[in-house]
């Protein structure tokens, strides 16, 4: 193709050869390694590596997997035989929560998780790295160096968000028994709300969070998505149509008159509903039926 349009006077770039610099990986089982875990370095087929250790071995090591990805990092993986030592967490503790933006978690204890600073933090260094990127000149050094640097920024910032949902999925596992979560709809909440929804990454943390809690023995219970927790008073069960209006952050029921936070009222119905004890609203004919028994 690039000597036929060569022929053809039409530019284009001469092709290129495959990259071995390309995400590769290989894996060690008995022999060809050796740990030393006091000096932090790995021998692998003769050749000794420093590497950081991130976290401590536990049990005797199975086999020893080498990774490179694709900014050219070197990561490697270690398969031991130790069982889940985990201790099963037992508080008799239940919690609803709800996701928002400027609030990670609206809990239903009052117990709220706030979005770490660096969220807002990470979106600006991406807009300047593409920024940076932008202006470079196509086909430089410096774009590839660019292009690079906001790759490295983006993975960053992924680590940063990940080790934060661990970190949160954890201490909230080992603090209740049971955690009850909307069903999400990140795809309609996405068009909703822009580019942030996905910053935040709530389908993650909700996988994070079922994977954590298999370790401890918690329960997640999600209620469907369809379910209007923000609509019905928690106390009495009475329906608010008014409360489709997302601008009213307070109300007052008005059958029962308890006064709610929008926020708070949600996620105590998502709890309650989550653990099959919503309280029903009392109708006409519930009424008949139980004065005929009578
Ligand atoms: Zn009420």
């Amino acid at each position: 193709m690039f000597f036929a349009n060569l022929k053809r006077k039409v530019h284009c770039s001469p092709p290129k050869f495959k990259k071995v610099k390309r995400y590769k990986s290989f894996t060690l089982k008995q022999s060809g390694w050796k740990l030393d875990e006091n000096n932090r370095t790995i021998t692998i087929n003769g050749q000794r590596y420093k590497y950081f250790q991130s976290r401590r071995v536990h049990g005797k090591i199975k086999t020893v997997t080498i990774k490179r990805d694709s900014l050219g990092d070197i990561y490697v993986y270690l398969v031991t035989d130790a069982k889940n030592f985990e201790v099963e967490a037992r508080t008799g503790q239940s919690v609803g929560f709800d996701f928002g933006l400027k609030k990670f978690l609206t809990a239903s204890d009052g117990k709220d998780v706030t979005s770490p600073l660096f969220f807002a933090n990470n979106a600006k260094l991406i807009a300047k790295a593409s920024r940076e990127l932008s202006r470079k000149r196509k086909g430089s050094n410096n774009k590839k160096r660019a292009r690079l640097n906001l790759a490295r920024v983006y993975k960053k910032m992924t680590n940063r968000r990940h080790n934060f949902h661990f970190k949160s999925a954890r201490r909230l596992c080992l603090e209740y028994d049971t955690i009850c979560i909307e069903n999400l709809n990140v795809k309609g909440m996405q068009r909703l709300w822009g580019r942030k929804i996905s910053d935040l990454g709530f389908s993650d943390f909700v996988k994070i969070l079922k994977y954590e809690a298999s370790k401890f023995g918690t329960v997640v219970i999600e209620v469907d998505r369809y379910f209007a927790s923000s609509r019905l008073c928690h106390c009495c069960g009475e329906k608010n149509p008014q409360m489709k209006d997302l601008r009213i952050r307070q109300w007052k029921c008005p059958k029962c008159g308890a006064m709610h936070d929008r926020d708070r009222n949600a996620v105590i119905n998502i709890l309650q509903e989550g653990l099959g004890q919503r309280p029903r609203q009392e109708t006409e004919s519930d009424f008949t039926f139980i004065r005929s028994i009578g």
